[in-house]
């Protein structure tokens, strides 16, 4: 089979959870599918743009940046969704269009030195952490999402989108997106255009569609497994 064959079987295969999902939770509204391409080629990229994909998501810097260069599709929005040093934002501020691992003052001032530069908006996800035990993890604790919020909100080049959210391994997935979705329902009531909920990912997609994912991150299930801790 080729690539491209491959490909999109499996992405006919998400689409197809995706859309499962979203009847089984009463859904009409839409479910946006992130591709996550990390650690695969910028030829896979264009192929899954030809398949239809609009949304592409990375992780890591400047692996990111080359990618988007190489594969030089114009239609594509870019998503980077890992943790960020704060001397890698204003690098990161030219090339993506919406950051989903938003979580402390300095990376806001960051960024929003980074897009001015640039000449850039970048939409921002307040990443909130629910995994109190793993001071490792990038997020931000549910009681500082409203503060972080209100820094992009103000900053000059930056637009609160929404929040996001990386289900801790191993633990029922179902009670964090519940509890992400009330965090989204008090940021829009302050932010009306605040809607995204970034959250479900290869294996646990179909609890956070359940509980108002508006965007899925998808790697696995479409590209095939990578090698580890990747
Ligand atoms: C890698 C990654 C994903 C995709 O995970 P899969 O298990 O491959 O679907 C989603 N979100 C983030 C933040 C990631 O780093």
């Amino acid at each position: 089979m080729s690539r491209r064959d491959e490909l999109a079987t499996a992405l006919a295969q998400v689409r197809e959870r995706i859309d499962t999902a979203r009847a089984a939770a009463g859904r009409s509204d839409d479910v946006h599918l992130v591709a996550v391409t990390k650690t695969h080629p910028a030829s896979d990229v264009q192929l899954l743009a030809e398949l239809g994909i609009t949304d592409v998501g990375e992780n890591r810097h400047p692996e990111a940046r080359d990618k988007r260069a190489e594969a030089a599709v114009d239609s594509l929005t870019w998503h980077f969704l890992g943790g960020i040093q704060t001397n890698k934002a204003g690098q990161i501020a030219r090339y993506a269009d919406v950051v989903h691992s938003v979580d402390r003052p300095k990376l806001v001032a960051a960024l929003d030195r980074g897009a001015v530069a640039a000449d850039r908006t970048l939409r921002c996800l307040v990443q909130v952490d629910f995994d109190r035990t793993n001071p490792g993890r990038s997020g931000t604790p549910p009681e500082s999402v409203e503060s972080v919020a209100e820094l992009i909100d103000r900053a000059e080049r930056l637009e609160l989108a929404g929040v996001m959210a990386v289900a801790p391994l191993d633990v029922d997935p179902a009670p964090v997106f519940e509890q992400l979705q009330a965090i989204s329902a008090r940021l829009i009531h302050r932010w009306p255009d605040a809607t995204i909920i970034s959250a479900g990912m290869s294996n646990d997609a179909e609890a956070a569609i359940a509980h108002g994912a508006t965007h899925v991150r998808i790697g696995r299930s479409i590209l095939g497994e990578r090698p580890q801790n990747r």
